[in-house]
């Protein structure tokens, strides 16, 4: 049988469940098994390993996981989707769906149980776009034991995650997400690869899962403090943004002058060991 995630297959799929995408629960299928593909190879799953999956809609992405992963979890905030997905992943032995939100399901169990027979666990979703970031930060701000993540996003989000100092698209989520993780986006895909096409372009973008986050801080709270209020007015300079926010300008030019960083910068130009520096300045 043809793969789910191809344009005849998916047609068929709808119509025969009469099913109308909900756009309140981002639903777009993915058309492209081969940009689906290019997405698993870079996951680095091996059939030994796990995986958990974030909204398999009608089983496009999972398939492609079934077929290299030992277990596949999938969860799927949608009920109407479930018969769904029964049918057209009957032929997989090694999937799992659960009709949960994932952003309020309990992983806990999931890697101490269910996973415990596999070697490595992965991640992997084209993500709901109304939900991209919670998604996302559950997964590296959670901790979780995942080695990789890897998901399709709106390209907008996909830039601001892998950005790099001094380019526009940098901001307090390039730093929170590379703090946890290195990013590298995968590919551009366009709206054609999906059904019914979203209106804007999407990227796949991997995380590698740092075993030691990118710097070491004395309070990670303050820390992404420091990193909001920094940009907070992109174009003012960074000790404006740090006295507005604090009011005390002596504290701030005291920790200026430690962390040897020139207030006259702007937030965009710092890496996130100047921000590790100073904030701990800040801090102490
Ligand atoms: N993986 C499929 C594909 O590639 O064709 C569908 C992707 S579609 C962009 C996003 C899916 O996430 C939808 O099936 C939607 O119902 C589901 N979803 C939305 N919010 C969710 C949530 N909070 N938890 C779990 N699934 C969710």
């Amino acid at each position: 049988m043809k793969e789910i995630a191809t344009p005849t297959r998916t047609k068929e799929i709808v119509e025969r469940y009469n099913l109308k995408a909900k756009k309140s629960l981002g639903q777009n299928f993915m058309v492209d098994a081969q940009l689906l593909g290019k997405m698993v190879d870079h996951t680095g799953l091996t059939e030994r390993d796990g995986v958990i999956e974030v909204g398999p809609g009608i089983g496009a992405l999972t398939e492609q996981l079934a077929k290299r992963a030992k277990k596949v979890i999938a969860y799927e905030i949608d009920q109407r989707l479930l018969p769904v997905l029964d049918d057209t992943l009957s032929s997989y032995d090694n999937v799992d769906i659960r009709h949960e939100d994932f952003l309020k399901s309990d992983l806990t169990q999931v890697f101490k149980k269910d996973f415990s027979d596999v070697d490595n666990v992965y991640a992997a979703g084209n993500l709901p776009y109304y939900v991209t970031t919670p998604i996302l930060m559950r997964f590296l701000e959670e901790r979780l034991p995942i080695e990789t993540l890897t998901v399709l996003i709106q390209k907008e989000v996909g830039d601001r995650l892998a950005a790099k100092p001094s380019t526009k698209a940098y901001g307090s989520l390039s730093i929170a997400a590379q703090y946890y993780a290195e990013t590298e986006v995968i590919s551009a895909v366009p709206p054609q690869a999906f059904m019914p096409r979203p209106n804007v372009d999407s990227s796949i973008i991997t995380f590698r899962i740092r075993k030691e986050k990118a710097v070491q801080v004395n309070d990670e709270a303050f820390f992404f403090k420091c990193i909001r209020a920094s940009f907070a007015q992109r174009r003012k300079t960074l000790r404006n943004n740090l006295n507005h926010w604090l009011g005390d300008k002596e504290r701030v030019t005291e920790a200026l002058g430690r962390s040897e960083i020139d207030g006259a910068r702007r937030a965009e130009t710092l890496s996130i060991q100047e921000f590790g520096k100073l904030a701990d300045a800040l801090n102490s």
